[in-house]
Order: structure tokens, then C-alpha cells, then sequence
């Protein structure tokens, strides 16, 4: 039995998905660009999609570029900002993902800008006062602070940190690729001014995605070519991609709050099975078991180590496929989980749920962690955490 507990990496195609690009692998092949009818054809296609991108957003269809993915808008955004507004001072916090901080520490050793962390209580929530005092101690600044994190599930108050950018006449770039397609979004309405998606994470096709940048910026491109994308981004469209990108938002934004609400209750049984399963020791990093503050789909454990080997490796051996970082055994857990209050010696499992997931396939995932601690030598020997260590 194959069970897949790793959303938050990549999901699975929604059939529907499957079905509105299989006539653009095979029949609609022409490029968008050619004048010829099948190419206008394809283009009035792309035209459509980025229609119901911007749309289900409460964006203007010519505020949504297409990309190759998240990274992609992520350096366009922030790389444009910096340069197109000549800025030289940076707030972001230690618990974003690579493709910021990484775009951002290029720009700091290239001595464009200079980056300060806001600060974070111990479960990674961002402290709106530090982050007010950064701004009026550094107005027009960027603000590169993301909305859902991928690996602890923290929700951001990203309205809060918008009507402070407008305040300090600041620019903001949130990086919403986890929330895309599970949390509404009206970029009319907010104080964003680039946002990011990547289709893979909400069912659509890999290597395809967007940015958003607010109409009123004019950002210069990071691929230049023949003009595609408004100029912003040369290069002949993805339109598989693009296709399966709108199909697959749309079906997001149609079931929302069906699948949102299962996705959520798969987390709470996963944790209230955790609860009962006799293995003490287990915590819950960042605010992830929280209901309000995390996405629904991320759930991420902190486990006592076992005396030999990871407990996401033995689940592999089985079929069931989680993600994580170990502390035991002189692992180092990763930047997110470093940057928070955690206990060190433990063992950090991210599982990450989908509407495809099932109660029964958690059943099986709390079974199969039972029988690893269950025959760890040091439970057998007595050495190891108290519940156990009682039933032998
Ligand atoms: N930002 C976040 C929060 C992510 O979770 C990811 C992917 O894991 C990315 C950015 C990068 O997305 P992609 O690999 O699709 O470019």
C-alpha cells in the first residue's frame, strides 16, 4: 500500500486537469505567437487562462505573468523591485524558503542591498512590532515575508503587514505558493504588491506558474526574448502548463471550502490518532497542529529519536512517503526548524495532506510508526520513552 503524506512538496494531478491538457500534448500544438489561426488559436487559449487566474484573485488579467514556477516569480519579483526601485534595505525572516532567501543574500553579497530578520516568537510567528520598527527605522524598504510556510504550516498576517508597508511606503512580496488554491485571495483589495504560484502545488503540472505584480509597477524582465509575457518574460509559453495551471485553480477555488474543510479534519485525526498511540514525547513545531493559524494540509511533528536510523526512512521502507530533517544522530534539522524554540533532539516529520488522502490511509500511517518504535532496540531494552517502554 502506497500512502502519500507529501503535499507540500508536490501533489497529484486533478483528473479534470489531466482532461483540459490532453488536447494541447496532442492536437493544439501551435505556438501562441505564430499568426496563422492555430497559433492565434493557442494564443486566445493562454489569453483565457491568465482571464481565470486573475479573476478567481481579484487581479486584472495584466497584472499575472506566467513562469516556469514559484522560484522563477520569486526572482523576478524581488530582483525587480530591488532594482527597479533602486532599494537598499530588505526585511524578510529567517523561515522563508530558499528561493527568497537565497535571491536575497545574491543581492546582499553583490552589495545592493542590506537584509534585516524580523523577529519570530518561538513558534515562527512574525513580531508585527519588531516589523514596525524596521520599517520606521527603514522606510522604503521591501518586505519579502511569506504567507503560508512550507515545512511549520504558519499562517502570516499578511493583511496586517501590507497596510504597514503602505504606511512606510514600503514594497511587499509575500510568497503565497502554499496557500495558492486553498485560501481566497482579492488583490484588488489588498496591500500586496507581487505574489506567487506554483500549479504543482494545487494539482496542476509541474514547472509552471505565475507572478503577481501590482499594476502600477513596472519591473524589468529576468529573461529576456522575443517579447512573450508583455515583455516581462521571453520565451515561448508553456501552454500545457499554463492550461493545466487555470484548470487547476479554478478547480481549487470551486471546492474550496469541501476540500479545505476534509483536509483540516485529516490533520486533526492525525494528530488525535498521535494522541492514543502510546508513544510519549511527540510535540508539534511551528503552529501546525492549530486549526486557525496553519494551512490546513501541514502538519509537522517532532518525534523522539529512535536509536537506529529515521523514522521517514522506515516509513519509506513501507510505502508511506513523509519528509523531514533529523536532529538524532548528529543530523542537522533544517533552517526553518533551527530558527524556532524546538526541543534539538528530535525528529521533524512533515506529513502534508491532499483532498486525495484518506482517514483509513492515516489509520495505516499510526499503525506503521507503533510497530517502529515498538521494535526499536532501545524500547525492547527498556532505555526508551516511558509509554513505550510500558507495554513491553
Ligand atoms: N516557496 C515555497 C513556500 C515553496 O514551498 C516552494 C516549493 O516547495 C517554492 C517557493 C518553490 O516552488 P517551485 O519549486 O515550484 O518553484
Amino acid at each position: 500500500m502506497e500512502i502519500y503524506l507529501d503535499n507540500a512538496a508536490t501533489t497529484a494531478l486533478d483528473p479534470e486537469v489531466i482532461e483540459a491538457i490532453l488536447p494541447f500534448l496532442t492536437t493544439h500544438y501551435a505556438n501562441p505567437s505564430s499568426a496563422h489561426g492555430a497559433g492565434r488559436r493557442v494564443k486566445e487559449t493562454v489569453d483565457r487562462a491568465r482571464h481565470t487566474v486573475a479573476q478567481l484573485l481579484g487581479a486584472s488579467p495584466d497584472e499575472i505573468y506566467f513562469t516556469a514556477g514559484a522560484t522563477e516569480g520569486i526572482n523576478l519579483a524581488l530582483s525587480g523591485a530591488i532594482q527597479a526601485y533602486d532599494l537598499n534595505h530588505v526585511i524578510t525572516s529567517r523561515i522563508e524558503h530558499k528561493a527568497v532567501l537565497q535571491t536575497l543574500r545574491r543581492h546582499e553579497r553583490d552589495g545592493d542591498t542590506e537584509t534585516s530578520f524580523v523577529k519570530l516568537d518561538e513558534r515562527g510567528n512574525v513580531d508585527l512590532y519588531h516589523l514596525e520598527n524596521l520599517l520606521r527605522a527603514n522606510p522604503r524598504t521591501l518586505i519579502a515575508l511569506m504567507h503560508g510556510n512550507n515545512e511549520i504550516g504558519n499562517v502570516t498576517d499578511i493583511q496586517a503587514i501590507g497596510v504597514l508597508a503602505r504606511r512606510y511606503n514600503a514594497v511587499f512580496f509575500t510568497d503565497t505558493t502554499q496557500t495558492m488554491g486553498k485560501v481566497r485571495f482579492d488583490l484588488e483589495e489588498a496591500d500586496i504588491d507581487f505574489l506567487v504560484g506554483s500549479a504543482h502545488k494545487f494539482h496542476g503540472p509541474k514547472g509552471v506558474g505565475f507572478v503577481y505584480i501590482n499594476k502600477k509597477h513596472q519591473l524589468k524582465p529576468l529573461i529576456y526574448g522575443g517579447g512573450q509575457e508583455r515583455g516581462q518574460r521571453g520565451g515561448t509559453e508553456n501552454v500545457v502548463g499554463i492550461v493545466g495551471l487555470a484548470k487547476a485553480l479554478e478547480v481549487s477555488y470551486r471546492n474550496l471550502e469541501t476540500n479545505q474543510n476534509k483536509i483540516s479534519k485529516l490533520k486533526q485525526y492525525l494528530v488525535s490518532k498521535l494522541a492514543i498511540s502510546g508513544i510519549g514525547g511527540i510535540c508539534y513545531n511551528g503552529e501546525s497542529k492549530s486549526s486557525e493559524n496553519s494551512v490546513a494540509n501541514v502538519l509537522s511533528v517532532s518525534f523522539p529519536c529512535l536509536s537506529t536510523g529515521s523514522i521517514v526512512t522506515k516509513l519509506d521502507q513501507v510505502g508511506i512517503a513523509g519528509s523531514g530533517g533529523s536532529a538524532c544522530s548528529g543530523g542537522a534539522a533544517s533552517h526553518v526548524i533551527q530558527a524556532l524554540a524546538t526541543e534539538p533532539d528530535k525528529e521533524n516529520v512533515r506529513f502534508s495532506f491532499s483532498k486525495f488522502n484518506t482517514f483509513e490511509e492515516l489509520d495505516h500511517v499510526v499503525d506503521a510508526i507503533v510497530g517502529i518504535y515498538e521494535s526499536d532496540p532501545a524500547v525492547a531494552t527498556g532505555k526508551a520513552w516511558k509509554k513505550i517502554a510500558s507495554w513491553a
